[in-house]
Formats: structure tokens, C-alpha cells, sequence
């Protein structure tokens, strides 16, 4: 049987498209550009990054992913993995990419405390699985974001401070490593994939599914406090005192927000200054509401979300919009912030600042974050106190100093910043990504992983560890 979508393009190299032929006669279903399938499977949710692969393999299982592994490694191509499309960062147009959306499973094991999702699976489905039994899995910002894409970059979500980072409760992984092979990898069963899969994002195999203990916590008392730009330097002044004082039990950021003028964000927010604090914690709600007062008393709020809600509702804490918009982003780590670190950010993009900058956000680390359970991981930097994230929107009007301000800004916080990224939060594209994220030590020990679990450096993932 051949699923194959549309004809191949004479344009491919014959090795390549002997190989894309190959897999569609042995049965694997491949999309090719021009088609409706092809098109709905390369989505990306930041217009800048749009991918154009050579194919796309909508993965059934193991058995696809390995035979495309296989087979790509034959004819020299390169093998790319994508879920959601909302962490794209390569064109990747000499790859085949598998297509996960399919490996739908979400099982929640309610008794044992434990849930089996497949790659394909979004936050949101996990969410709304685990809430009926008071459980939960610690998703990040955005329910949107798919569960592996996130796992394997660490995740750090709106309560990590309490609950730690999302790569730390994984159980199992099930996946495809480079060379082909299905492996069930666990701490015990094989300890060097279980540590290099949990911060080493796609470099080592394609996950098709994962196992992770849920935690008991059926609410939280969380939400985010707008404030207009009138109010914004007390509220960032007051707020970079009061996290340092805020017990492990309260996770929070800080946003500045110049958000356009679109019908997906609140009328009062829309095409003027705001800030937003955002807060979750996961004790008793008479306590966060006790706690979060020393923010509510700096001013009046322009919207006031936070309130004791159902843990499946964590997307509401920050709001994330999902849509697709063409997006410049960049992220560095702090090693402190502070009073004069308040003071910087007000120069650099407060009331009286230029900036092209549609949020700039510093969110708070540390807590459980820094503590492994002793299972160490490739996520690095666990010892930072914050991420400083920004998100310029690239629209014709700014899209030239959009770039120049994202160096201006985190260039400005330097006396600050750490060397070094987050997995997830930086950008993946280019041979350079593990020198930008990992210490120099964790770099070679996935390089070391990578030459012995993908000999033929098949996929994209580890472009940056073979290079
Ligand atoms: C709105 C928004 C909010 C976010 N908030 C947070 C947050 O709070 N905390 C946080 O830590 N991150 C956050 N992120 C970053 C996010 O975790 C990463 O972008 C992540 O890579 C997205 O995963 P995905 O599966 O949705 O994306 P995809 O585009 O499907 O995948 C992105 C990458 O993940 C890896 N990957 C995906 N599937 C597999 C697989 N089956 N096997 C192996 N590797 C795979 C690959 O490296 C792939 O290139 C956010 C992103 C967005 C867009």
C-alpha cells in the first residue's frame, strides 16, 4: 500500500526521494507540500519561523518513526519532530519531519498518582483529564504547549517554585532513538537517557510517549494583577522587594506589557502601557490572598484576576495568546534583580522609555526549581533567581528596530545576567543552541550521548551537538 499525498517534486535530490517513495510503499502515510495535510502539519504559531520540510510523516506509532529514522539515515537526510509547531525555530527544508499529532493517549492512573500521555498530546487535554481526581501535571504558561515539546526543554511552569520543574516528574519515556531503536527509558533502565532527555530537547530521539507522576493540588489561588503605566514603576519597584520575601508556595512574574491593538486582548490593555504581576500560589488561598496584598495595595488594578480557582484553569495566570503572529523573541538569566534591577527595567522600557518591546517579562526562579530529587538532568541552570523573556511583534511599523530594541533591553540588564539559557526558552535554530544553553561540561556528555544513540547524526535536533 502507498500513502503517499501528492506526487514527489522533481526538484528532490533521487536519494532523498527515494527514500520519501520508500517509506510511503512500506505503508507510512507522508504529506507532501501542496497538500491540505501537509499544510495543517507544518503550522507554526510564530509566523517568523515558518517550515517548509521536503515531507511530512504523520507518525501511527514507533514503527513509522523508526522505519523514517532508518530510512533517512540511508539516503542523508535529516529528521525533524514537531507536535504543536509552537516551539519551531529551523525551516528545516532538507528534513523530513514526523508529525506527532497523532499519538493521542492521555490515561490517568488517579490511584497510583500518574498519568501516560502521547507525544502529540497538548497541556490542556492533560489538564482537564487530571482535574476530576484533584490531580495535576505541571504544565507551563500555556496549555497550548504540547506535554513532550516541554518536558524535554525542563518545563518550568506557573507554580514551579512549589511543585519544581515538570521535566523532574517524568517516570518513562518512550522513544525512537537516532539509530532506529524503540527504547522504554526510566532512571533505572537507562540512566544516561534519562538524564540527557530531560533538558536535551529533541536532540537524542523522538519521544513517543511519556510517563509522569501528577501531583495532589484540585486548586490554586492565582491570577494576574494589570496595573496602567501611571502606576507602573511603584508596582515594579514594590515587586522586585516582595518575591524576594515570597515563600516557596507563591510562584510570580512581572510583565510590561505594550500590547497591540487587537480583539484578543482586553479592552483597557490594548495599544497603551501596562503591567501585569502574575501569581499562583498553592497553599491555603487565605494565605496567597494575605500574601499578594502588598502587590493589590500599590494601586488600583485595571483588571484583577486572582482568585481561588480550579488548578485545571492554570492558563488563565498568564494568558498566553496562542495565536499565530510573526514574533521576535529572546530570553537571558539573571543572576539577581532587585531594587536596582526595578530600577534598570523602568529606564530601559517604563513609562518614559521608547521601546519596540510588546512584552518584557522577568519571572521569578528558584524554590523547588533548584532541587533535582537527586535524579540529576541536562537542564541547566538551576541556580538562576530569573528568566528575563521578550517578545517584540514584528509589524511593518516596527519590524526594522524590533531586533536593535531586543539588544538594547537585555543588553542594558547585563550587570544582571548570567551566561547561559533555558532550553525552552531559547531559540533552537542554527549549530550554535547547545553552546548558548548548556555549560561546557553538560554540552559533552549529549554530544557523547548523541554519537552513540544517533551514529549517522539523522536528526535535526542534534545539529547543534555535531556540528
Ligand atoms: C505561548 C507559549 C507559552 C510558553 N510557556 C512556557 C512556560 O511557561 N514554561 C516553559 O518551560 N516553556 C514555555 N514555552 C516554551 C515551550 O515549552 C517550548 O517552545 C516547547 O518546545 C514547545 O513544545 P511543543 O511540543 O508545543 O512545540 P513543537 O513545535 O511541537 O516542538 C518544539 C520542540 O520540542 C521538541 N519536541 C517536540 N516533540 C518532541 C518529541 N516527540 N520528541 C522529542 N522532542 C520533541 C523538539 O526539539 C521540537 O523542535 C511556551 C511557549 C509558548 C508558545
Amino acid at each position: 500500500m502507498t500513502i503517499l499525498s501528492s506526487p514527489i517534486g522533481a526538484d528532490y535530490r533521487p536519494a532523498t526521494a527515494a527514500a520519501i517513495q520508500a517509506l510511503a510503499d512500506s505503508g507510512v502515510p507522508v504529506h507532501l507540500p501542496g497538500t491540505e495535510a501537509y499544510a495543517a502539519l507544518t503550522g507554526t504559531s510564530n509566523l517568523l519561523k515558518a517550515i517548509s520540510p521536503v515531507a511530512v510523516v504523520a507518525a501511527r506509532g514507533a514503527d513509522d518513526i523508526s522505519g523514517t529514522l532508518r530510512l533517512a539515515a540511508t539516503a542523508g537526510v535529516q529528521v525533524a519532530v514537531q507536535g504543536t509547531g509552537h516551539g519551531a525555530t529551523e525551516t528545516m527544508q532538507d528534513a523530513i519531519l514526523v508529525s506527532t499529532t497523532a499519538l493521542d493517549e492521555v490515561t490517568i492512573h488517579a490511584d497510583e498518582r500518574w498519568a501516560r500521555i502521547g507525544a502529540g498530546v497538548k497541556w490542556a487535554a492533560v489538564l482537564a483529564a487530571c482535574g476530576p481526581h484533584g490531580l495535576a501535571g505541571l504544565a507551563g504558561s500555556s496549555p497550548d504547549v504540547g506535554v513532550v515539546g516541554y518536558l524535554t526543554g525542563g518545563g518550568l511552569g506557573p507554580v514551579a517554585r512549589t511543585h519544581g520543574l515538570a521535566s523532574d516528574t517524568v517516570r518513562a519515556f518512550e522513544l525512537v532513538t537516532g539509530d532506529g531503536e524503540f527504547r522504554r527509558v526510566t532512571a533505572a533502565s537507562h540512566p544516561d537517557l534519562f538524564w540527557g532527555l530531560r533538558g536535551g530537547k529533541g536532540s537524542l530521539g523522538i519521544v513517543t510517549a511519556v510517563e509522569i507522576d501528577l501531583v495532589d493540588q484540585p486548586e490554586i489561588y492565582a491570577g494576574a494583577l494589570w496595573f496602567a503605566a501611571a502606576d507602573a514603576a511603584a508596582v515594579i519597584r514594590t515587586w522586585s522587594q516582595w518575591c524576594e520575601l515570597l515563600p516557596e508556595e507563591g510562584t510570580t512574574s512581572i510583565a510590561v506589557m505594550r500590547l497591540p491593538d487587537l480583539p484578543i486582548f482586553p479592552e483597557p490593555l490594548r495599544a497603551t502601557m501596562s503591567v501585569s504581576v502574575r501569581f499562583a500560589w498553592t497553599g491555603d488561598p487565605a494565605v496567597g490572598e494575605e500574601m499578594i496584598r502588598a502587590i493589590r495595595s500599590v494601586a488600583a488594578p485595571l483588571i484583577d484576576t486572582v482568585q481561588a480557582m480550579p488548578y485545571s484553569s492554570l492558563g488563565d495566570v498568564h494568558s498566553d495568546p496562542v495565536e499565530p503572529m510573526p514574533l521576535h523573541e529572546h530570553h537571558s538569566l539573571l543572576h539577581s534583580f532587585g531594587a536596582d534591577g526595578a530600577e534598570r527595567l523602568l529606564e530601559l522600557v517604563g513609562p518614559d522609555a521608547q521601546t519596540a518591546q510588546a512584552m518584557v517579562e522577568v519571572r521569578q526562579l528558584g524554590g523547588k526549581v533548584r532541587d533535582d530529587r537527586g535524579v540529576p538532568s541536562a537542564f541547566p541552570h538551576r541556580d538562576a533567581a530569573y528568566s528575563l523573556f521578550t517578545i517584540g511583534v514584528m509589524i511593518p511599523e516596527i519590524a526594522q528596530v524590533v531586533t536593535a530594541d531586543t539588544a538594547r533591553v537585555h543588553g542594558g540588564l547585563a550587570d544582571w545576567a548570567l551566561t547561559g539559557g533555558l532550553p525552552n526558552f531559547t531559540d533552537t535554530a542554527g549549530p550554535q543552541w547547545v553552546e548558548r544553553v548548556f555549560p561546557p561540561e553538560v554540552a559533552r556528555r549529549l554530544q557523547m550521548l548523541s554519537l552513540v544513540y544517533d551514529p549517522d547524526a539523522v536528526l535535526l535536533g542534534a545539529r547543534g551537538l555535531r556540528s
